[in-house]
């Protein structure tokens, strides 16, 4: 089924490659420049949970991404948005990075990102995430911002392979090479 849509989208897609190309791209959340998107007038931010915010499989976040939230928390509403369904695993690192979560979010499909429910026009949210298939296509369908980065880990699970898969032919196709970073 995910299959399905994937083959299904980058076939419709095929005619604007523009919707897989990130605004920026950076080898981590610790390396975007946030005074530059504040900057761009942005006020929501996005977190993917998988790879992005917490290493796959491991669901103890590090002291380094916690201070990071809190400062970021001073400038920018932070939300996690994930495809997972892994709700109480994601439930408890919310709770610790004290910021509001979706499970389940079905990126690149809108309906996650309507959840939220955001008091902001779209040019003032940055989805921020290491898959171009989910976080990147699904930021760029709802005109947000969006910037990827590299996964912590390569440690996934199979239909995040395929996608992989897809990912680096589409990367090759608008250009974009991975560890070739850009703001
Ligand atoms: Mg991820």
């Amino acid at each position: 089924m995910v299959l399905f849509f994937f083959c299904y989208d980058i076939i419709k897609m095929v005619n604007s490659m523009s919707k897989f190309i990130p605004n920026m791209y950076k080898k981590d959340i610790f390396s975007i420049d946030y005074s530059f998107l504040k900057d761009k007038g942005i006020k929501v931010l996005l977190f993917d949970f998988d790879n992005t915010l917490i290493e796959k499989g491991n669901y103890i976040i590090n002291d380094k991404t916690i201070k990071l939230i809190s400062k970021l928390k001073k400038d920018f509403i932070v939300y996690i948005l994930s495809n997972s369904i892994h709700k109480n695993k994601i439930k408890k690192v919310s709770e610790k990075l004290d910021i509001p979560y979706i499970s389940g979010s079905r990126k690149p499909f809108k309906t996650g990102f309507k959840k939220l429910k955001l008091d902001a026009k779209e040019q003032e949210i940055a989805m921020i995430g290491d898959q171009l298939l989910t976080d990147v296509l699904g930021g760029n369908r709802m005109n947000y911002y969006t910037i990827l980065i590299d996964p912590i880990n390569y440690n996934e699970i199979i239909f995040t392979k395929i996608n992989r898969v897809f990912e680096r032919v589409i990367l090759n196709m608008v250009k974009v090479k991975r560890g070739e970073y850009y703001d």
